[in-house]
């Protein structure tokens, strides 16, 4: 798919695949690399079809720290947060539910607009031996 026709791919077809793609959250920056990376779309475009994106509740953002990261709405998902590497993942499971109905339950008037797990992914572990 990266020969002639790739220019007329929607950029809104497109921004959503790459949120598809990371199957977690990216910062808007990231978004706009991969986007333009593939298509050479305008990044202005990338920022306005984010920020209608979240308009329309297509995406919702998490914020981590100072950097503010977006991802599909699509399914109700928990996030994993990475602290090494700061990496955004979503974790699409059905007894996240559970959950929401435990907060709903238990805090009164409590409407979770997000689950976050903080810990370090594989990758950023030390070693066992550290
Ligand atoms: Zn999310
Ligand atoms: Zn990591």
């Amino acid at each position: 798919m990266r020969g002639a026709g790739h220019r007329r791919t929607r950029p809104r077809t497109l921004i959503l695949a790459v949120l598809a793609e990371a199957d977690g959250h990216l910062t808007a920056d990231a978004v706009r690399e991969r986007a333009v990376a593939t298509s050479g779309m305008d990044p202005s475009t990338v920022y306005r079809t984010l920020a209608l994106f979240e308009r329309l509740q297509i995406v919702h953002t998490l914020t981590i720290g100072k950097r503010v990261t977006y991802g599909l709405a699509d399914h109700p998902h928990a996030h994993t947060v990475c602290d090494g590497c700061a990496r955004v993942t979503a974790l699409r499971d059905a007894e996240l539910g559970d959950l929401r109905t435990l907060v709903r339950r238990d805090l009164a008037g409590f409407a979770a607009t997000g689950i976050v797990i903080r810990g370090r992914c594989a990758a950023c572990r030390p070693a066992p031996d550290d």
